[in-house]
């Protein structure tokens, strides 16, 4: 819904920070960081996010009279400054966003897509013929697709925002100039990235001043990071996708700001690649139908190809839906869970990526497939791991399979938020630019990172003989797993969630959601409950579910331990009117939740 009515003139963007960041002088330590608050119930507008710059940037934008997607550019820019190694315009990511009004679901694409030049070939080393290591194809031009992000918010804010781009970049400048005080989570994701950045000339001067990371309290600006804001804030996103910004981030591809004097040493050699400022001027956000399952009488909502987000959660969700974990125990419920999660990630490998047809989408999100997946589910024992894909070809009946395959997909960065605004709109939005820290590679002189996404690409065929889907190809974009999610209860929004974590997005947004709509959690407790995610293998979980679950569990299950899972932030819409909003207590530093005005209980 566009409040027209409501859209005061220009807003005073010159104050809009000024209570966020504070003047730098004010307190030589640094910036004091906005209080940090897991959970916050009111009316009027929610948001929450990672960080609690970028959530105070939200809330005041939804404060001066804005819409949920104006607050959620403004909140995106100050992440890409205050959460640089997650997300930031060298990056892309899902946008998606109900429309009060019309009470539909809209969907922005804005993956990172491959240059021209990019072949099913490119990730495997030609002087050996094998797939580059990881961090070999990460740490290189290779890994860099062409960045969606600034696309994404431009056109967000054309079609449902009420202020421009320029305003909703304002804030976000004015953070990256006048600092913000360094925390915990920001200097070890430097730290962790230490011989990575130390082998750029740009990244070491930016990240590592004096050769290490900046000491934790003390301010950190990045002045031509602002710079940039305020030049795309001038002349549009031209000067990125068509200008000089463009040309400093081909070149960075092209040629690596290769550090006269690294910090620390690097075991791979830094490779260039092809993308051109063609490719950049070629790149264009889609707007592509989300997909939709009905979850005991909900409508949730998530993002299609070249995710494999919505359709994962959704097809776990229809193969749950024939079971009634609710009079189950806790554990046959997440037995349940994990073997449900299993069979949709054989699928989602087999035939998810940017080139799926709309035919194999509608079949895996059908309840008769999912009718057939779940009779492999054994209420006795888990499932020997890997599970075989099934065969959605319109034809079900028995538990039908097709041979299994393995996979790999484990990695962890990125940044989720979620805004409503007082008209019930709400946004869930999941930006990133992959790894933690990127392909390590800041643009000169412009002061961000670009993404390695192309690493999301399969680097070899993973399928056997059957056709992998997400194999590298020109322009193509590479399969996520971003799952950034809106249910509706007839029609009106009843919760959005969504979280970063690699592949194990899938597992937590669904673990959410079985948490909140059949464990009888509240919003809260189902962010905060310990974690599990089976992806057709070993599964990964929190010490506190090996706690809980190991032992309890039918046998067959395997669990490999991981410190924890995930970064989420959701918004649930109670009865009475009042939205719950909810970030991670713990995890990640903690996130900050908000609310325009409080009101009732807590
Ligand atoms: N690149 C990953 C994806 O699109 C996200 C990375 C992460 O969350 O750590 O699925």
């Amino acid at each position: 819904m566009r409040p027209r009515a409501l859209i005061t003139a220009t807003i005073a963007l010159t104050t809009l920070v000024a209570g966020v960041a504070g003047p730098a002088h004010a307190k030589p330590a640094g910036p004091a960081e906005p209080p940090k608050t897991p959970v916050a119930r009111g009316y009027g507008g929610a948001v929450s996010t990672v960080d609690p710059t970028a959530t105070a940037v939200g809330l005041d934008v939804l404060r001066r009279g804005g819409t949920a997607v104006d607050a959620a550019v403004a909140a995106a820019a100050t992440l890409g400054v205050t959460e640089p190694f997650s997300a930031g315009i060298g990056g892309g990511g899902f946008f998606v966003y109900y429309d009060a009004r019309t009470r539909k679901v809209h969907t922005i694409d804005g993956r990172e897509a491959a240059p021209a030049s990019m072949t099913e070939t490119s990730l495997v080393n030609p002087s050996t013929g094998r797939p580059y290591e990881f961090d070999e194809a990460r740490i290189s031009g290779l890994s860099a697709g062409v960045p969606g992000t600034l696309l994404t918010w431009q056109d967000a804010l054309r079609r449902w925002g009420t202020r421009s781009l320029a305003q909703m970049l304002a804030p976000a400048a004015r953070v990256a100039e006048k600092g913000f005080a360094v925390d915990e989570t920001f200097a070890s994701q430097i730290a962790a990235n230490q011989a990575a950045f130390g082998q750029f000339s740009s990244t070491g001067a930016l990240y590592l001043p004096g050769g290490r990371p900046p000491a934790v309290g003390s301010t950190f600006r990045n002045p031509d990071l602002a710079e940039t804001y305020r030049l795309i804030a001038r002349r549009g996103t031209d000067v990125f996708y068509r200008g000089e910004v463009g040309r400093d981030l081909v070149a960075t591809v092209q040629h690596p700001p290769l550090a006269a004097k690294p910090v620390g040493a690097w075991p791979y050699p830094i490779r260039p690649a092809g993308m051109t400022t063609a490719d950049l001027a070629a790149y264009r956000t889609r707007f592509p139908e989300p997909t939709r399952s009905d979850y005991r009488g909900l409508q949730v909502y998530g993002m299609s190809t070249p995710s494999s987000g919505g359709i994962a959660v959704g097809e776990a969700l229809n193969i749950l839906e024939r079971y009634d974990l609710r009079s189950m125990t806790p554990e046959q419920a997440m037995h349940h869970y994990l073997e449900a999660s299993a069979l949709a990630f054989a699928d989602r490998n087999r035939y998810v990526g940017d080139h799926s047809s709309p035919q194999v989408v509608r079949e895996l999100l059908s309840d008769a497939y999912a009718k057939e997946r779940a009779c492999r589910i054994d209420a006795s024992a888990a499932l020997p791991k890997p599970v075989a894909p099934g065969v959605p070809d319109g034809a079900y009946g028995g538990c039908s399979a097709a041979p299994a395959a393995d996979t790999r997909d484990d990695r962890k960065s990125t940044t989720n938020l979620t805004v409503a605004d007082r008209w019930g709109n709400v946004v869930e939005y999941t930006l990133t630019i992959e790894a933690t820290g990127g392909n390590g590679m800041v643009v000169p002189g412009r002061g961000f990172l670009l993404n390695n996404e192309l690493t999301d690409f399969n680097f070899a065929p993973t399928q056997g003989s059957a056709p992998d889907p997400n194999l590298p190809g020109p322009g193509k974009r590479p399969r996520s797993s971003m799952s950034p999610t809106i249910v509706l209860a007839d029609g009106r929004p009843f919760l959005a969630v969504g979280t970063p974590g690699g592949a194990t997005i899938i597992t937590t947004v669904l673990q959410m959601l079985v948490n909140r709509i059949d464990l009888r959690m509240d919003l809260p407790q189902a962010l905060a409950a310990p974690r599990a995610s089976q992806r057709n293998g070993t599964t990964q979980a929190e010490p506190a579910f090996i706690a809980a679950y190991a032992g309890k569990l039918p046998r067959g299950h395997a669990f490999s331990e991981t410190a924890e899972i995930g970064a989420a932030t959701g918004i649930e819409f109670l009865r009475d009117g009042r939205m719950l909003a909810a970030a991670e207590p713990v995890r990640r530093g903690g996130g900050a939740a908000a609310v325009v005005g409080r009101w009732g209980r807590g």
